[in-house]
């Protein structure tokens, strides 16, 4: 069976004291996600063995903390010239965060719009964090784009959110949190997306699925949120995880 997990940081298992080698030879196919300006090259070098593991690279929302506006454009500068040293296809993760409310909404914008508009600007795809921050999060992707549209990645959105998203061509992706008891609402969004949008992930080292939840999380744990989906779908574990290695596929050219 093939198996896919399009969000995980390799970089941040490492330092919990998981191996980051184990989980990506298990993978058929991944993202890397990217965190901050600098941490590109270190990420190269920990997925370099892994040709079947892609990366991307942004300034999250948290990168807002104790930063002006100039430290940030100052950042930007340096994530940018770096994407485009190291040739890297896709931005992410980026957004809004409400729920930690790191920096200021105004810093958080800032940073997500400016990573929009160069996504856009330059024909790369996003990848989205979106932490109670519908409305915001869906009137950006509505004036931004970008053409090449990217994923929402550890979906827990708005259906207006959902929408807005499909509409532009991204793919919706979901974690482990749906496995969660409390999520019946999130379960149920899962059903409205349509079949070749669908993408899972772990967020490792974040939101293990049950039955691992509470530990740190790894890519190996990825098929308890399979097997979640599979049901709250009614369809069978092979024939989800051909679709989102096909999604996948699509997604990466
Ligand atoms: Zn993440």
């Amino acid at each position: 069976m093939k198996i896919i997990d399009s969000h995980f940081h390799a970089q941040i298992l490492k330092e919990k004291g998981l191996d980051p080698n184990e989980a990506m030879s298990f993978l058929s196919g991944g993202i890397d996600i990217g965190c901050s300006a600098d941490d590109i090259e270190e990420r190269i070098k920990l997925t370099s063995a892994f040709p079947h593991i892609l990366i991307s690279a942004a300034m999250g929302p948290w990168e807002t903390q104790s930063r002006s506006l100039e430290d940030l454009e100052n950042q930007l500068k340096i994530l940018f010239s770096n994407i485009e040293k190291f040739n890297i296809r896709f931005i992410g993760e980026a957004g809004l965060d409400n729920y930690w409310g790191y920096g200021t909404a105004e810093s958080q914008e800032f940073l997500f719009i400016s990573q929009m508009r160069y996504a856009d600007k330059t024909g790369r795809k996003i990848i989205i964090h979106n932490r109670e921050a519908d409305k915001r999060t869906e009137e950006i992707i509505r004036e931004y784009g970008p053409s090449e549209g990217g994923i929402i990645h550890c979906f827990s959105g708005s259906m207006d959110v959902m929408k807005i998203a499909l509409d532009r061509g991204y793919y919706i992706s979901y974690a482990g949190n749906i496995t969660y008891k409390a999520n019946s609402s999130l379960r149920e969004t899962l059903k409205a997306v349509p079949k070749d949008r669908l993408l899972l992930e772990t967020d490792a080292p974040y939101l293990a699925p049950v039955p691992m939840r509470g530990r740190p999380n790894t890519p190996l744990y990825i098929k308890h949120t399979y097997e979640c989906a599979s049901e709250v779908l009614g369809i069978g574990v092979e024939e989800l995880s051909e679709s989102i290695w096909s999604n996948f596929i699509t997604l990466c050219g």
